[in-house]
């Protein structure tokens, strides 16, 4: 493997780290920064990067050095000048944003510079949003806040105009596949697909090497899929229940998202492989001859878009917190209709 060290370690985003080693040279942040981009693109980790180039006590160019105290520190989590601000559950909560507020009166005590990273800012309701206003409109000199966001939707207009915003673009496949050899020991098969599959999301790819719970997952999935194609309403109905349980231990409604994903990569490669014949390339591309046979079994590619449609259709539902059974249920009698 070899060795990147510092922003080189984060993959893609460029133009961010571009932005954020000039700050560090030049010792200039601005106080308050928006890092927006799909989840899995490097938000916090290059938030971390930063943070940590920022207070180190010997940067090398805009790197953080990875080797004083300061450095040390950071890389072992007991550095008190750095927080991250996940959400509590489902949302940020008022009270996490106050005390975010409140410490910020205290200045930094090991390094130079005191660094709030808020999570999922799109979690944040208008109450928690507002109470943070103050520290990113009039902060103190030593404090950076940066708040990273998924969903350029659910940015409040008022935070939007307070931050320097960065955008977090997916990566090129080619790109992530070889940092995925190089740098995290993925097989070269291996780091074809994921480098597809995860749709340029390095921490999603990274994630998944070697983890034989998702692969097994998946089959379970792509067997789902497999029996809604044979258009039984009844046996589709009876393996609904697979998209809500799972052998690991997460809760019921992220496994239903996670499931929810991989059924609608299956389909949109049924899709594709529907549209484009032969030349097709699709996500799940160590699986193309189940692909070409699966979409063989639908006479033109409607009931496919469709299948897309109601899965994303499923996942919004889901998130906006509908009964996961009545949800699946209702999803696998449409697949198995067409
Ligand atoms: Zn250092």
């Amino acid at each position: 493997m070899s060795e990147h060290y510092g922003f080189d370690k984060i993959i893609g985003q460029d133009l961010a780290k571009r932005v954020l080693m000039k700050a560090v040279r030049e010792q200039s942040p601005t106080h308050a920064y928006l890092f927006l981009g799909l989840q899995s693109t490097g938000k916090t980790t290059t938030a971390m990067e930063f943070g940590k180039a920022l207070n180190c006590e010997n940067p090398v160019d805009g790197n953080a050095c990875g080797d004083c105290s300061i450095c040390r520190a950071i890389d072992h989590g007991n550095f008190p000048d750095m927080r991250i601000w996940s959400p509590d559950g489902q949302n940020t909560k008022i009270d996490q944003m106050r005390e975010m507020r409140d410490l910020a009166r205290f200045g930094p005590t090991k390094g130079k510079w005191k660094i709030n990273i808020v999570e999922q800012g799109d979690t944040l309701n208008d109450e928690s949003a507002n109470c943070i206003l103050k520290l990113l409109e009039e902060p103190p000199a030593y404090l950076i806040n940066i708040l990273l966001f998924r969903n350029p939707g659910s940015m409040l207009p008022t935070i939007r105009s307070r931050c320097q915003m960065l955008r977090f673009t997916q990566v090129d496949a080619e790109q992530l596949r070889v940092r995925l050899v190089e740098d995290h020991g993925a097989g070269e098969e291996e780091a074809e697909f994921l480098a597809v599959y995860s749709q340029g999301c390095p921490g999603r790819a990274i994630s998944l090497i070697r983890n034989n719970d998702f692969f097994d997952r998946r089959d379970e999935i792509i067997e789902v899929a497999r029996i809604a194609a044979s258009g039984s309403p009844w046996a589709a109905l009876k393996i609904a229940g697979v998209l809500r349980t799972s052998s690991n231990d997460k809760g019921v409604r992220d496994t239903l998202l996670e499931s929810l994903d991989m059924l609608v990569l299956w389909y949109r490669d049924l899709l594709a492989a529907k549209l484009q014949g032969d030349q097709v390339s699709v996500v799940n591309l160590d699986r193309i001859d189940e692909i070409k046979d699966q979409c063989r079994r639908y006479p033109h590619a409607g009931p496919l878009a469709n299948a897309v449609d109601a899965i994303l259709q499923a996942k919004r539902a889901i998130l906006g917190n509908a009964n996961g059974q009545i949800v699946t249920e209702a999803l696998m009698m449409k697949l198995a209709r067409g």
